[in-house]
């Protein structure tokens, strides 16, 4: 079985004479920097003085200072910027103040993996992946809990690199939850395949193609949202709570014997190829590449996918549905 690390596995003590940098305020920024603090640590933020964030963190009680300034007093750099921005930021103006013993911390291992980040020698290099978005990260550490995390070790120079890590996820309140220990390239794939094939295009297609084909056999459009979108959050609640035979045995006989006799044939093993695809992508660093390249061109291919969603018939159905059912204020 997999180790997992919890509170009373875990020292705070290894960070307790250290300055950690934290590089960003915004989903994940703001919340590890106030959970660490209150966890007694010793936080500061480094932030671009023209920036959004720079008077949130101020009236939030924090030190801040502009990213090379925080980069040169900490011993922990710890990065939370967007990962398209992470690049050019730390050889601007993190690189230069990574002197050896120093700490270069990420969220995610993708500018570390695939070598946009290549920091010397003499740093250490780890991760602290909350499993969760920031404002949980925040939230359940004031209810008193916190969300799993991932750590993972990209270079100990100093030999203390695991210790360090085990330390901030303890900071922020994860090893509450449980902590677990991976690489930066399981991280790093995992995370992409994931979110490609299930979570943000395999949820959201299915969603989509799903209400598409209610419409089409002549439902009314409020109807086929409630049946596509709105119930598949109360069945993936069950899932959540109870596993795949809990929301089974959650359900009607006609759903339960509907659901395995037809759900396979639906999503049938050319899916499960099309997964496949997507993972040789990611394992290639073809989609990297990709994604490298449409942020050095701004972005366009994006803005135009987000366009053609936001102008789809489910989101003009969905806001209508949401509004008049309160869930969306
Ligand atoms: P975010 O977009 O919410 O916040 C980014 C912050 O960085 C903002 O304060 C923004 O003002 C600042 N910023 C943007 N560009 C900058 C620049 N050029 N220089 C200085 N500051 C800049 O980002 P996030 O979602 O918190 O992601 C941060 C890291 O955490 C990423 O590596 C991401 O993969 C990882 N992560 C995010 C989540 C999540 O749920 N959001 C979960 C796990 C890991
Ligand atoms: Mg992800």
């Amino acid at each position: 079985m997999v180790k997992v690390y919890y509170d009373t596995d875990v020292s705070l003590e290894p960070l307790k004479k250290k300055t950690i940098a934290v590089i960003g305020y915004g989903s994940q920024g703001h919340a590890q920097a106030q959970n660490m603090r209150d966890s007694g640590l010793n936080v500061i933020l480094g932030l671009r003085p023209e920036g959004p964030s720079w008077n949130r963190a101020k009236n939030g009680g924090f030190k801040v200072y502009p990213v090379s300034e925080a980069a040169e007093k900490g011993d922990i750099v710890h990065i939370l910027i967007p990962d398209p921005a992470q690049a050019a930021v730390y050889k601007n103006l993190i690189a230069p103040h990574m002197k050896s013993g120093k700490t270069l911390g990420f969220a995610h291992g993708f500018n570390i993996h695939y070598k946009q980040v290549v920091p010397s020698n003499h740093v250490d290099v780890i991760m602290l992946a909350p499993k969760g978005p920031g404002h949980m990260v925040r939230e359940t550490y004031l209810n008193g809990f916190g969300v799993p995390a991932l750590i993972a070790v990209h270079q100990n120079s100093s030999g203390q690199a695991k210790n360090n890590a085990l330390a901030m996820a303890k900071g922020v309140g994860c090893t509450r939850a449980g902590v677990l220990e991976t690489t930066f390239r399981e991280e790093t794939e995992s995370d992409l395949i994931g979110e490609q094939t299930v979570l943000v295009g395999g949820l959201m297609e299915l969603i989509k193609k799903g209400f598409e084909v209610l419409v089409e056999a002549g439902y009314q459009p409020e109807l086929a949202y409630f049946e596509a979108c709105n119930e598949a959050k109360l069945i993936m609640d069950l899932i959540y709570q109870r596993g795949l035979i809990g929301m089974l045995r959650g359900v009607s006989d006609t759903a339960k014997y509907g659901g395995l006799t037809v759900g396979s044939k639906v999503i049938d093993d050319h899916v499960k190829e099309n997964m496949r695809k997507a993972v040789k992508l990611v394992q290639s660093g073809k989609f990297a590449e990709e994604w490298i390249k449409e942020g050095k061109e701004g972005f366009k291919t994006l803005n135009t996918l987000m366009k053609e969603i936001e102008e789809h018939q489910i989101e003009k159905v969905g806001k209508f549905i949401r509004k008049t059912a309160g869930i969306e204020k």
